[in-house]
């Protein structure tokens, strides 16, 4: 959930921690702490709060040291504080950790009836003392004892001061990631965290560990077997995670889609053929014709790009689709036949929710096939086969360009799939020739931010919002409304709009703005109608219309144009002005846009 960094090597281990949670701390951002190894001790440093509390605390004359360890936090046990932030200490052992150990009280009770003190209402504490009650002079042992009676989920790093020069780490469920350099060598939760200091890199899997000293980097298995693991290279820029000049990652990342897009398109389009290639899908024709029914798996965000490719599959390649919350399908019985698909979508790839459904679809025969954003994520890794969106790296907590990526893909799919059956080469040949043109047309939807800030100042102030919208653009009012709320703290529902009529009716009045995603396609004429009956009862109305629309302009208290598109590709431009919308509220209520209220951008807690 949260961000660790560990450094063996360097004299400057605390300047290259801090710099490395300051590029983590959208992952969870608590508290933070660190502890480095020096001549006079262990010293530890844990703050309440964000990494500039902690970069105020930090003594530096007392961290002079070249191995260290640190961590963001998201709290899953004990309230936010400075104790229970991590590092944890046990003894000569320090511990920073993702996840949770869920055996937390019963080793809890083992290890207070042998004389160990606990200080912090945390799991993580628990799992320090385990390693600690298990040394005897050889830390990877310890590691890997205390590692053998844990349950849970876990990403750690550990350290000792008797041996200075060491850093361990395992994983189990939570992301870990090695950063090779010279004389140096990195630990850290994600790749970001060590950018300018290397871009070798090795993704550890669940079940393995790995020792890190200066000198060089050893790999395992916990249970002791030896790995040999592959080194990669990071193609991501230091300058992709900075804010480029906005004020916002958000922002940033709303006005990079023209780009996004396009690159989440590039080479996969097969010129003359009407056809996609993507290189990931490992199945061969027969068994793409073969796929009887498709399920997919996702939360949040990726639902409604999984909502929306429920629409472009059915659509174009017919197959009955179903749109899962990843939550909920693991824990049901779930049928699975024989032909079963599953597209598991995730931007970080490791959305515990969703891992561990593609997990129980997996255990139950069918095929999984993982979207995400994030190359070397476990869901990446653990799906059979799968595409990479590659929207970049995505800092805004509220995902914008992911989505639009996830959708992109999901049209591919859709002509893939459907270029294996029934659609034709001219039908497939014009889908692209629209898809190649939507970056321009998405560029064309932003330069009207300025013009929906304005429509902002106007419903900053309001408590409630409603999104209506029919068809594919139904998931975008659901988006919309998710955006709101994530960012802007406004209650927001989103609905298909001829179901306003079945209970949201009741809200209309002359306080509730109602977002209206009206595009011209075959239901226009009913959305002329829904929109007329919120008129009718007052509502404010916020409308989304093809160009040139009259007749709903006429209707609506502000318009917002996009441009004309397939019907089935209008929701790649009918999304941008709603994450504008919602993004502009939220700067004029003065809310932290990028590190909303209760939320982290990976959610790999239950
Ligand atoms: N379960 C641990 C805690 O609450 C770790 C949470 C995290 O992943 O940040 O401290």
């Amino acid at each position: 959930m949260c961000g660790i960094v560990g450094v063996v090597g360097s004299p400057n281990a605390a300047s290259i921690l801090l710099e490395g949670l300051k590029r983590l701390e959208y992952r969870g951002y608590d508290s933070a702490g660190m502890v480095i190894m020096t001549p006079d001790g262990q010293q530890l440093v844990k703050e309440k709060g964000k990494i500039v509390n902690l970069e105020a605390a930090l003594n530096w004359d007392e961290l002079k040291g070249t191995c260290g360890i640190a961590h963001t936090r998201w709290a899953t046990h004990g309230a936010p504080n400075q104790i229970n932030a991590h590092p944890h200490v046990s003894g000569k052992v320090a511990l920073v950790h993702n996840g949770i150990i869920e055996n937390q009280k019963a080793l809890k009770i083992q290890l207070t009836n042998k004389g160990h003190e606990f200080v912090s209402q945390t799991d993580t504490e628990v799992l320090a003392h385990l390693i600690e009650d298990f040394y005897d002079g050889d830390l990877v042992k310890a590691v890997q004892l205390a590692l053998g009676v844990v349950d849970g989920a876990f990403g750690i790093a550990v350290t000792h001061l008797d041996e200075p020069d060491l850093i361990i780490g395992a994983r189990r469920g939570s992301p870990l990631v090695v950063g090779v350099g010279e004389g140096v060598n990195y630990l850290a939760s994600d790749v970001a965290a060590m950018m300018g200091h290397t871009r070798q890199v090795i993704y550890l899997d669940d079940g393995e560990m790995v020792t890190l000293r200066p000198e060089g980097i050893h790999t395992t298995t916990i249970d002791n077997e030896e790995i040999t693991k592959e080194i990669q290279e990071i193609t991501w820029d230091l300058d992709q995670i900075q804010k480029g000049g906005y004020e916002h990652f958000m922002l940033k990342e709303i006005f990079e889609q023209p780009q996004t897009i396009r690159d989440s398109f590039r080479g996969r389009i097969l010129p003359g053929t009407g056809d996609v290639k993507l290189g990931g899908i490992e199945l061969t024709d027969w068994e793409l014709r073969n796929i009887r029914r498709i399920i997919i798996l996702a939360c949040g965000t990726s639902w409604h790009a999984g909502l929306v490719g429920e629409y472009l599959l059915e659509e174009y390649a017919h197959i009955p689709v179903e749109v899962e919350y990843a939550s909920e399908f693991r824990y049901r019985s779930p049928i699975i036949e024989p032909g079963t698909l599953c597209l598991v979508i995730s931007q970080s790839g490791e959305t515990i929710d969703t891992l561990e459904a593609m997990r129980e679809a997996k255990r139950k025969g069918a095929k999984v096939l993982g979207i995400t954003n994030t190359v070397g994520s476990t869901i990446a890794r653990e799906s059979e086969c799968g595409v990479y969106i590659h929207a970049g790296p995505e800092i805004g907590v509220a995902s914008t360009k992911a989505f639009t990526s996830q959708v992109t893909i999901l049209a591919l799919m859709a002509i893939l799939f459907g270029r294996r059956t029934h659609l034709s080469a001219d039908r497939g040949t014009q889908m692209l020739q629209e898809l190649v043109k939507l970056p321009d047309l998405v560029q064309k939807v932003l330069d009207q931010s300025d013009a929906i800030k304005q429509i902002a100042e106007v419903y900053a102030g309001h408590k409630n919002c409603l999104y209506l919208g029919r068809g594919v653009n139904f998931p975008i009012a659901l988006e919309g409304a998710l955006k709101l709320k994530e960012i802007s703290y406004i209650h927001a529902e989103g609905y298909p709009a001829a179901e306003m009529k079945h209970g949201p009716i009741a809200l209309i009045d002359p306080d509730m703005p109602v977002v209206v995603i009206a595009t011209k396609d075959g239901s226009y004429d009913k959305i002329v109608g829904n929109v007329q009956e919120v008129r009718a009862r007052d509502g404010k109305i916020i409308s989304i219309v093809t160009e040139g629309d009259t007749e709903i302009a006429a209707l609506s208290d502000h318009v917002i144009t996009i441009p004309e598109t397939m019907n089935f590709w209008t929701p790649l431009l009918s999304v941008i002005p709603l994450q504008l919308f919602a993004y502009h509220i939220a700067v004029i209520r003065g809310e932290d846009v990028d590190q909303p209220r209760n939320l982290a951008k990976a959610v790999t807690v239950e």
